[in-house]
C-alpha cells in the first residue's frame, strides 16, 4: 500500500483544487494507493486562520493594489518556517507525518517545503519523498523553490524557465500541466458551430468584483444570439439580485449557485468569463474554452492573465464595457477570432494532467526509502489534539452508526457546499448523512415567507444538486467509508403555524415536484424507496419561523403514512413524541458548522441505506445521542466521541410504533 500526504492551503481556490484533483485521480488508479489530504493551517490556527481568508478575499474585492504589495513583500521575507510564529504548524506537520507514515508527501502550497526543512535538517534523513507542485505560473513567488523539493511539478515551460533562472536544477523540474478534474480527459460533449443558428453560449463565473456584475450581466443580455449561464458562487444573496436583473429574460439566462459542474459547464460553453484563478484558467484551457478575463488579483493571478494573452487563448478585459464589446469581437466576421483562440487551445490543452501527476507520484513514492533513520524522532509521543485523518474503515457487517438525516447546504440556506458539508461530516467520522436542501410550494408563496424564495433550491438546480450528491456520495465513500444521501426538505408554508409543514424526504434518486400535496409526495417519497420524517413536529419556542405544526395536529390522519418523526432537532428535546411512542429520528438541522453540537441518531445496524432506513421504519435499534464536545477542538471530535465498538443490540429498548410506551422509558417529567 502506497501512502500519499497531499498538503493544501484554503488561500484561493487553486491549491485545494490541484490537491483534489490529484488526491482523485491516484484513487482512480489504482486500489492500492491511501491518500490524505491536510491543510495543516486550517488545523493549527482553525478559526484565526478563516479570519485570515476573509480578509484576503475582501481585500482582493476592494483594495487589490494593496494585496499585491503584500504578495511581492513575502518574496523577501526570511524563510518562514524558521520564525516561530509558524511553530503550530509545524507541529501539524510533524504529527501528521508520525501518525500516517507516508511514502510521499505532495504539497500545492509554497509555505510546507520550508517547514519540512525545518522537521529534517538532514535531507538524508527525510524518510519519504516530497514533492511540490506549483500551482501558480509564470510570476511565481519565490516562496515556491526558496526551500529543497525532490520535484518541483510545474504547469508549463515559462514557469520552468522562472525555476531553472533561480537555480533549481533542471532534472527537478517536471512540465505536467496544471491537475484538472480527470473529467476534462474524458469524452468532449459536441458544442455547435458558433456561426450556425443556435445561440452561443456563454459562462459568467462571478468570483471578485461582485458589484459590477449586474451591470455587466444587463449589457451581455442586450447583445442578440446569446445564451448566459452565471455561476453566482457562495452567495445566495447575489444569486437572488441577479435572478431579478435577469427576470425579462426567461429561456436566455441561467444563474445557478455554487457547483461542482465547471468541467461540463466549460466544455459545453463558447466562451468563459471569469477572473485569472489558476484553477479557472487551466480548466479553461484543458476544455478549450477561450476565456474574457474581467478581473486579476494582483500578485500570483498576473502570470495567470499574461499567459492567456502570451499563448493567445483569450484577452484580458480592462473594464466591465470592454468585457461586452470582446463577447462581440469575439464571434463577429463568422466567429474569426474565436475560432483563432479555440485552434491554439487545441494546441496547448493538455487534459490528463491529473493522471499524468498521479502515476508520477506513484513512481516517486515506491523510491522512498524503505527503513526510515529517524522515525523514532518523530514518533515520540504527541500532546496535540489527535489529527482528522480519517482512517479508512472497514468495520464487520453490524455496528453502531452515527447518523444525521437533515443538513442544508448553500444549494438553500445552509453555509457549506455539498463537498465541504460531506468533509465536515466525514472527518468527524459520521456514518451517514442525509442532505436535505430546502425546496418551496410554488403554489404557496405566501408573503411572509417570501424569504425563504432565495433561500431554497430553484427547480432548474435539481437535477444538479442531485447529480452533485451522486459524485459527493462516490468520493464520501471512498475517502471516509461513509453513505451520503440525497434529500429534500418539502416546504409547506401556512398563515398560521397549524397550517404550515416541513417534510423530509431521506434517500430520494430523483428530484420530486414542489408542487405536490403532503399526501402526495409522501407517496412519491416512498415510491422511490425514500423515508418521509416530520421534523421539528412540536412547539419550537422563540423560533416563530419554523413552527410548522400542521403533520402534528393532523396525527391521526399523517402517522400511518410518515416513517418517522423527529424527536429532537439541533437542541430542542420534543417529549410528546416519545410520549405517543411514534417512531423517532435526531437530527441537527445541520446549516453551519456550530450546529454538530446537537441531537444525533444512532443506529445499530448494517452501514447500508437499506438496513438504515429499515430500523427506522420498523423503530428498531434507533438510539438517540447529544453530540456535545465544546472541550475539543472539531478535528478531534471523532477521537473522543467514537465508542471502543459497537454496542450490542440489547442495549437497545424497542419501542412499539404507535402502541403503548413501557413504563421504564417514561419521562421523569412532562
Ligand atoms: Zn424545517
Ligand atoms: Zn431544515
Amino acid at each position: 500500500m502506497t501512502k500519499v500526504l497531499i498538503l493544501t492551503a484554503g488561500f484561493g481556490d487553486g491549491h485545494n483544487a490541484a490537491a483534489n484533483h490529484l488526491c482523485d485521480a491516484l484513487e482512480s488508479m489504482t486500489d492500492d494507493v491511501q491518500v490524505e489530504i491536510l491543510d495543516p493551517l486550517e488545523h493549527a490556527y482553525g478559526a484565526l486562520n478563516r479570519v485570515f481568508k476573509k480578509t484576503y478575499r475582501k481585500l482582493i474585492e476592494y483594495a487589490p493594489a494593496v494585496w499585491g504589495g503584500m504578495y511581492s513583500l513575502m518574496d523577501y521575507a526570511p524563510r518562514m518556517g524558521g520564525g516561530n510564529g509558524l511553530g503550530r504548524v509545524r507541529g501539524v506537520l510533524r504529527e501528521a507525518i508520525g501518525r500516517f507514515e507516508p511514502d510521499c508527501v505532495v504539497s500545492t502550497y509554497p509555505l510546507y517545503a520550508s517547514l519540512i526543512e525545518g522537521l529534517y535538517r538532514d535531507p538524508g534523513s527525510r524518510p519519504f519523498k516530497f514533492l511540490t507542485v506549483v500551482t501558480d505560473s509564470t510570476t511565481i513567488n519565490s516562496v515556491w523553490f526558496s526551500a529543497p523539493s525532490d520535484f518541483h511539478c510545474v504547469a508549463d515551460e515559462e514557469t520552468a524557465a522562472v525555476l531553472r533562472a533561480n537555480g533549481i536544477a533542471p532534472g527537478k523540474i517536471k512540465v505536467f500541466g496544471f491537475p484538472v478534474p480527470a473529467a476534462f480527459a474524458g469524452e468532449r460533449p459536441s458544442l455547435p458551430d458558433p456561426d450556425g443558428d443556435e445561440p452561443v453560449r456563454v459562462l459568467y463565473v462571478v468570483a471578485a468584483g461582485k458589484r459590477r456584475a449586474r451591470k455587466t450581466l444587463k449589457r451581455l443580455m442586450k447583445l442578440p444570439n446569446l445564451q448566459v449561464t452565471v455561476v453566482a458562487g457562495r452567495d445566495p444573496e447575489l444569486r437572488a439580485r441577479l435572478i431579478k436583473t435577469t427576470q425579462g429574460h426567461a429561456g436566455r439566462v441561467r444563474i445557478l449557485g455554487w457547483t461542482n459542474q465547471m468541467a461540463q459547464l466549460m466544455m459545453t460553453h463558447h466562451l468563459l468569463i471569469s477572473k485569472a484563478g489558476g484553477a479557472t484558467v487551466h480548466e479553461a484551457i484543458a476544455a478549450r474554452c477561450p476565456m474574457i478575463v474581467n478581473f486579476v488579483t494582483p500578485g500570483q493571478e498576473e502570470g495567470n492573465a499574461r499567459m492567456i494573452e502570451r499563448l493567445d487563448l483569450g484577452v484580458v478585459a480592462a473594464d466591465k464595457h470592454e468585457v461586452v464589446r470582446w463577447v462581440e469581437k469575439a464571434f463577429a466576421h463568422h466567429a474569426r477570432r474565436w475560432r483563432h483562440w479555440r485552434a491554439n487551445l487545441e494546441r496547448v490543452s493538455r487534459p490528463d494532467t491529473a493522471l499524468r501527476l498521479a502515476s508520477f507520484v506513484l513512481d516517486t513514492a515506491s523510491e522512498a526509502p524503505a527503513t526510515p533513520v529517524n522515525r523514532i524522532e518523530l514518533l515520540r509521543p504527541i500532546q496535540t489534539p489527535a489529527s482528522a485523518l480519517a482512517p479508512h474503515r472497514r468495520r464487520p457487517a453490524q455496528q453502531l452508526l452515527l447518523c444525521d438525516f437533515h443538513t442544508h447546504t448553500n444549494y438553500s440556506d445552509g453555509s457549506l457546499t455539498v463537498s465541504e458539508l460531506v468533509d465536515f461530516y466525514g472527518r468527524l467520522g459520521f456514518d451517514c448523512l442525509c442532505i436535505t436542501d430546502h425546496v418551496a410550494d410554488p403554489y404557496n408563496l405566501l408573503g411572509k415567507f417570501m424569504r425563504w424564495s432565495r433561500l431554497t433550491l430553484a427547480p432548474e438546480q435539481f437535477d444538479e444538486y442531485f447529480e452533485v450528491i451522486e459524485r459527493e456520495r462516490v468520493r464520501a465513500w471512498r475517502r471516509y467509508s461513509m453513505l451520503v444521501m440525497a434529500g429534500f426538505e418539502f416546504n409547506k408554508e401556512g398563515y398560521t403555524r397549524k397550517s404550515s409543514a416541513h417534510l423530509l424526504g431521506v434517500d430520494l434518486k430523483a428530484p420530486i415536484n414542489p408542487g405536490l400535496t403532503l399526501k402526495e409526495t409522501i407517496a412519491q417519497i416512498h415510491a422511490q424507496g425514500g423515508l418521509a420524517i416530520a421534523p421539528h413536529p412540536h412547539l419550537l419556542k422563540g423560533e416563530f419561523a419554523r413552527n410548522t405544526l400542521y403533520l402534528w395536529e393532523h396525527q391521526a390522519e399523517f402517522a400511518p403514512l410518515l416513517d418517522a418523526w423527529e424527536i429532537a432537532n439541533r437542541n430542542r428535546l420534543f417529549n410528546p413524541i416519545s410520549l405517543k411512542g411514534l417512531p423517532f429520528v435526531a437530527n441537527s438541522d445541520f446549516h453551519k458548522p456550530k450546529h454538530i453540537h446537537s441531537w444525533k441518531t444512532l443506529i445499530y445496524a448494517e452501514k447500508d441505506p437499506g438496513a438504515i432506513k429499515d430500523c427506522i421504519r420498523r423503530n428498531q435499534h434507533v438510539a438517540i445521542t447529544l453530540y456535545r464536545d465544546f472541550a475539543r477542538s472539531q478535528q478531534a471530535a471523532r477521537h473522543s466521541f467514537a465508542p471502543a465498538g459497537p454496542l450490542p443490540a440489547e442495549a437497545f429498548v424497542d419501542l412499539p410504533a404507535g402502541g403503548e410506551v413501557p413504563a421504564e422509558v417514561l419521562p421523569v417529567s412532562a
